[in-house]
């Protein structure tokens, strides 16, 4: 099959292993031995729970999550989850303090593309709160209007005592990513946040989670993230959140916070161990493939390293290009995205040109967002080295070509 499929270098939903897609065709027909296909049997059969019971302990020693955390599953993607963290931050922050005001209760939001924008739009929707933009990494642009690197940390400023603290931790769409190097100017900045501990701190995982380690895994509140990128199908959504925010929220309701659908409490799907409702069963079981191959081949610590040299590799072309003046990086040099690179071609109708070259090779769907052109090279965790190599030696053809 290696033969005939083009690469699928899209952005989400994305390239999934080969070998994954071919065993969830037989599981489809029959699931674990059961006669039964996987998207036919009921969520709450003995072999579909004890295979979410199975999902949530890769999740877990893969990714070396401590026990003060539980592993949700859920739907409705990382919009959804835009939504969620806010309303159920906002009911922890209001059973601590439930005598401020909505201007008094302040939930702080660090914007460096346009996911994390997203998730500001629907938080000032929601309301409840006042929303404090602790950096905007657009006025640190170049042009002072595109997302194109991750700020200095001396130009973040968080709230006092917020109810929610939030980032992304990679903006696919600008291909902008935070260091997982704490010594690195574009890291995120712990060292900034407010004294005090137990910080609220919600991270958008949605396009990196489990590409490579987090760090600083125990200092977060809720990091969430859609499946759709690195581990199986759209459809599942993936929540590790501290055990203090799991939180009551009808009593939270009771004392003025806004009422929290049912789905979307963090406390309802917990104790009905992601199982309160009808999860996504075949999204959920892809995954679990996905993740018993990831275990196979090293876990984490295999895809950081392959990650890390697929990203290096396009960046040394990229910026090769830039030299022969065919390309130019949305990106500043350091707040590269090591799952989205993302450059124009330059020349008229070049982008054009780049991607049906691209084309005729059997490489495909690396035309970049809509809403910012030119080329984006998404690199999941399914894109091999091998297959990396292939846009890499068109890339630098492409250049030599037409220089
Ligand atoms: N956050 C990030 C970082 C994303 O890349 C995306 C898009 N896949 C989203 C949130 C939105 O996710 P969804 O389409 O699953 O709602």
């Amino acid at each position: 099959m290696t033969d005939v499929r083009p690469v699928n270098f899209g952005a989400g939903p994305s390239a999934l292993p080969e070998s994954v897609l071919e065993e969830a065709c037989k599981g489809l027909l029959n699931f674990k031995g059961t006669g039964i296909g996987v998207a036919e049997i009921s969520h709450r059969s003995k072999e579909f729970t004890s295979l979410v019971a199975d999902l949530e302990i890769n999740i877990r020693t893969q990714l070396d999550v401590p026990p003060t955390h539980k592993i949700i599953f859920t739907q409705g993607g990382g919009t959804g989850q835009f939504s969620a963290v806010v309303l159920n931050m906002l009911a922890r922050h209001r059973l601590l303090h439930p005598d401020l005001s909505d201007e008094q209760r302040v939930m702080d939001y660090v914007i460096t593309g346009s996911w994390s924008k997203k998730a500001v739009v629907e938080a000032k929707r929601l309301g409840g709160a006042s929303v404090h933009i602790a950096v905007d990494s657009r006025e640190k642009s170049k042009d002072l209007k595109s997302y194109d690197g991750i700020p200095a940390h001396e130009d973040f400023d968080f709230a006092a005592d917020p109810a929610l603290i939030y980032y992304c931790e990679n903006e696919t769409v600008d291909g902008v990513q935070f260091s997982n190097d704490e010594n690195l100017p574009t890291s995120f900045p712990f060292h900034l946040l407010p004294a005090g501990g137990l910080w609220p701190l919600v991270a958008d995982y949605s396009s990196s989670f489990m590409s490579r380690r987090i760090p600083r895994i125990a200092d977060h509140a809720v990091i969430f993230a859609g499946a759709q990128k690195n581990i199986g199908p759209a459809g599942l959504t993936i929540l590790i959140v501290r055990q203090d925010c799991i939180v009551d929220v009808d009593a939270a309701a009771k004392l003025g916070a806004t009422p929290v659908p049912i789905t979307m409490s963090y406390k309802t799907n917990a104790d009905a161990g992601s199982l309160y409702n009808t999860p996504s069963t075949l999204s959920i079981y892809i995954a679990w493939l996905v993740l018993e191959r990831s275990k196979k081949l090293g876990g984490i610590e295999y895809f950081e390293s392959v990650n890390g040299r697929k990203a290096q590799k396009v960046y040394t072309a990229l910026k090769e290009g830039e030299a022969k003046g065919i390309y130019r990086s949305k990106v500043k040099e350091g707040s590269g995205s090591w799952m989205n690179v993302v450059f124009d071609v330059l020349g008229d109708n070049a982008d054009s040109k780049f991607l049906a070259g691209a084309e005729a090779l059997g490489m495909k769907a690396l035309k970049g967002h809509r809403s910012v052109g030119g080329i984006r090279v998404s690199l999941y965790n399914a894109i091999t080295e091998e297959q990396t190599d292939r846009i890499v030696a068109y890339m630098n053809d492409f250049a030599a070509q037409n220089s």
